[in-house]
């Protein structure tokens, strides 16, 4: 495969964008190494290309109403606002089955046959972090192809919701209206990275909506008080996490999540504070990769697996300490290693 020239991304029409879209997705999402390296150049041109996007993450447990209100939200965007809106997908049961919770290409019908909205299920297998990443760098791709507006969907199953909040300028987790009725139910851990809250199917009970809201805010207002750097209410109340609630079957107070969306942009560009997210959210995926590709090394490596079996059985037995068993296989990899450079 050709190393695909970005002007078709950067300046074609439309369609000519979309094909170049694709093609350079596909590219950043092969597993070949000759492919890799072309995908890296790839981004490199990319990158100053970028950034202008609001990068949007969008998590929620299954049958929350999340395609639905991306939809609903999607359309919104593009009729009355005249913007471009790309959706990409994080499906962790990607990983491990090739399977999907999220891809299928039946959802979101409507903004699918838009001229303005790009929909790219998530990639398949591998590990998460691999996902992620292709996720991640697909948009760059969207952003340079002049997508205003990013979504990044994904299940609420934890380690996925980190990848996404990791590479999004805001957060926002979707709830049921009865999730307020047992706290026990939100993630605190999931909670404390969201910078808004949605109460979906509003319509359905808006009491048990309203209720749901007023417990998620007071929850929410006590997990502020110690974390998150976006956050940061003890030092001037920068941003106060906020819950709405909504119809995404009706498409009632999607221009309310816009405003909440607009306003929490303008603290953040105003306030210097979507650099820093962005800052640290580059040198932390750097780093992410560079842990897992130091441990992919180290399995592959000869000495450690001719080591690793022996050493296995004896720390499952008790007769090694596993730290002692780590540092042996280490200072096998790094003798290795050494001699190599001697
Ligand atoms: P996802 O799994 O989170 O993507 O959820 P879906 O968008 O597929 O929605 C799951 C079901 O909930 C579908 O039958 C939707 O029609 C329904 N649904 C989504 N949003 C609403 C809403 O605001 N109100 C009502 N009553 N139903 C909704």
């Amino acid at each position: 495969m050709n190393h695909p020239s970005i002007d078709p991304l950067l300046h074609g029409s439309s369609a000519v964008r979309r094909r170049a879209m694709a093609k350079a997705i596909t590219l950043l999402e092969s597993t070949r190494p000759d492919h890799r390296a072309q995908a890296d150049e790839l981004l490199t041109a990319l990158l100053p290309h970028t950034g202008r996007a609001l990068r949007l993450g969008i998590s929620g447990v299954p049958g929350v109403g999340k395609s639905t209100f991306i939809e609903a939200l999607g359309l919104h965007l593009i009729r009355e606002h005249a913007l471009k809106v790309a959706v990409l997908a994080i499906d962790p049961s990607s990983t491990v089955s090739g399977g999907s919770i999220l891809g299928d290409k039946t959802r979101m019908e409507q903004l699918s046959n838009e001229q303005n909205a790009y929909i790219r299920p998530s990639p398949s297998g591998g590990t998460l972090g691999g996902v992620a990443e292709k996720t991640r760098e697909s948009m760059l791709v969207c952003e340079a192809a002049g997508y205003n507006v990013v979504i990044v969907e994904t299940v609420g199953v934890g380690q996925s919701e980190i990848a996404v909040h990791g590479m999004t300028d805001m957060f926002c987790v979707l709830q049921l209206p009865n999730a307020g009725d047992d706290l026990q139910a939100i993630k605190k851990g999931v909670m404390e990275l969201a910078d808004l809250v949605v109460i979906n199917k509003a319509d359905i009970d808006p009491h048990a909506a309203m209720r749901a809201q007023a417990q998620i805010t007071s929850s929410l207002r006590l997990l502020m008080l110690h974390g998150n750097p976006d956050h940061d209410w003890k030092a001037g109340l920068v941003w106060r996490p906020k819950v709405i609630t909504l119809s995404a079957l009706k498409g009632e107070g999607v221009d309310e999540f816009w405003a909440v969306v607009s306003e929490f942009r303008a603290m953040q560009t105003g306030s210097g504070r979507l650099t820093a997210r962005r800052e640290r959210q580059a040198l932390a995926w750097m780093w992410e990769r560079i842990d897992a590709g130091l441990k992919h090394a180290f399995r592959q490596h000869p000495q450690v697996q001719a080591l690793l079996p022996r050493l296995q059985a004896e720390v499952a037995g008790g007769r090694l300490a596993p730290s002692t068993a780590a540092r042996n296989l280490l200072a096998a990899q790094m003798d290795k290693a050494q001699a190599a450079i001697d």
